[in-house]
């Protein structure tokens, strides 16, 4: 087991994981203290980072993730951070250091042991997992968004189903060709529209043995309506649109079991599907319970002061997804979205220097500008929110801009405005110059 050693007598602020808030923040504060007033370093299990809002699109084959992705070591050394890869799996609190499992490579080879990072500040940004609610076969069977690599594995499986399909003709066993996904929120609407498209892209490129309505699209939810929790005009609006381009909604059915065939559900329904998604809720990653002696909620997330410290660490941040943080006027919890990693990325930003210079913390409060769910090329529907508009549901081209300007900020934190703009002009000519679908 090695240790590593700092001789620096700089603060050190280790930052775990570098999503969708965690790398926003190890950027601005690379940018402001790093090297000089602190060191910072960033640990994340992967080599790159996509903003995980886009995994549905990486599924369904219309974004090729290496277009989109960054080297966090890149971005480290252009920032004044340190990225060390690595999963943390444990936390020392006595200690204070982060310990990292042993590294292996593809072929199960260790490259790394296990190690310990060593922290006086410590933010944990570890984002959520899908929470399978402990349903038969599931596991087994399902498969799931969480990772880049889950979301291409998800890709290839559906190409091989259309080149087999086409191969023969169009004839295949029932089900073979046809996906359910269970959930009907935003991320399993936004990966049926998606893969609706695709289908019909494939045929475009020649893949033309089979008809795209020979690939049923089915989307399963427990509650009667889609996108519980959002006002019905939203859901009700969505429910139109998916019908319009024939994706099955099935309402008010309760999944109890998973087979390799398809999906069964409660009211005694059978829907036989080859490929199976699971998109029904989340969990924070299972090794946070009870981690180091912290509190831990039911499903797994740190719970939070309205500081974003955990309540029983005050050198201890936790933000995004793996973090409970109340939203004390809504009475509940603030929901795991990228909006809110961004906002608390913000303000952990500036709590961390109002700890270092023992100046009183900024309490955070969750600013819900609405929500939106992108049905691909076809529309974009959902609400906007704000004082002086009240709730407004928007669709269609607006709604588009607002939605693609979530994912603008984030590159904005990471990039900077002139950066982005040259990301924008290179964006257009490779759409020009790239099919517009995922082919290999
Ligand atoms: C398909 C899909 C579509 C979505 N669409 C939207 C949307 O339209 N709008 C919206 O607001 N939200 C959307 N979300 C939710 C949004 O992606 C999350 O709320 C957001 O990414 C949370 O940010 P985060 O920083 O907490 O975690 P993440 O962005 O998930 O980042 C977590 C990071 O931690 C790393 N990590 C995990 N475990 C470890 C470990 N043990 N050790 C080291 N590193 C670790 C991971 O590699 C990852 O880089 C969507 C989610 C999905 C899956």
């Amino acid at each position: 087991m090695t240790e590593e050693k700092s001789t620096s007598v700089r603060p050190k602020i280790v930052i775990v994981g570098g999503g969708a808030g965690g790398l926003e923040l190890a950027t601005r504060l690379g940018k402001s203290l790093g090297g000089r007033k602190a060191d910072i370093s960033l640990i994340d299990y992967s080599r790159t980072h996509i903003w995980k809002p886009l995994l549905h699109e990486v599924a369904a084959g219309t974004l090729d993730s290496y277009e989109d992705q960054l080297a966090y070591l890149a971005q480290a050394s252009s920032n004044r951070f340190n990225f060390v890869l690595g999963r943390m799996n444990g936390l020392d609190r006595d200690n204070k250091r982060v310990r990292l499992a042993a590294l292996t490579n593809a072929a199960g080879i260790e490259i790394i042991p296990e190690r310990y990072q060593p922290y006086d500040l410590l933010v944990i940004a570890v984002g959520s997992i899908c929470n399978d609610f402990g349903v038969k076969g599931v596991a087994d069977y399902c498969m799931f968004l969480d990772t880049t690599e889950q979301a291409e594995q998800f890709q290839a499986r559906m190409l091989e189903a259309f080149l087999r399909a086409s191969a023969v003709g169009g004839k295949s066993e029932p089900g073979q060709l046809d996906i359910a996904i269970v959930g009907g929120g935003a991320t399993g609407i936004e990966l049926s529209a998606q893969l609706h498209q695709a289908i019909r892209l494939l045929k475009a490129y020649g893949l033309d043995g089979v008809e795209p309505t020979a690939m049923r699209i089915h989307l399963i939810e427990a509650a009667e309506q889609l996108l519980p929790g959002l006002p019905a005009r939203i859901s009700e609006a969505t429910l139109t649109q998916l019908a319009r381009l024939g994706i099955e909604v099935h309402l008010g059915e309760r999944v109890n079991e998973v087979t390799a065939s398809g999906v069964h559900t409660q009211n005694g329904h059978f829907i036989p599907a080859y490929t199976k998604v699971w998109a029904a809720g989340i969990k924070a990653p299972d090794f946070l319970a009870g981690i180091g002696g912290l509190e831990t909620n039911q499903i797994n997330q740190l719970v939070v002061r309205q500081t974003l410290q955990t309540t029983r660490d005050e050198d201890i941040f936790a933000l995004g997804d793996c973090a409970a943080c109340p939203w004390p006027e809504k009475n509940m919890m603030v929901p795991p979205r990228a909006q809110a990693a961004h906002q608390q990325a913000n303000l952990v930003y500036e709590n961390l220097q109002n700890k270092l210079s023992n100046q009183d913390l900024r309490d955070y409060r969750y600013r819900d500008y609405g929500s939106l769910v992108s049905l691909g090329k076809y529309s974009t529907v959902g609400n906007l929110m704000g004082y002086l508009l009240g709730q407004v549901m928007i669709e269609g081209f607006i709604a588009r801009l607002v939605y693609l300007s979530l994912y603008k900020l984030h590159q904005l934190a990471l990039f900077g405005t002139f950066r982005v703009a040259l990301l924008a002009v290179s964006h257009v000519f490779r759409r020009t110059l790239r099919p517009r679908i995922k082919l290999h």
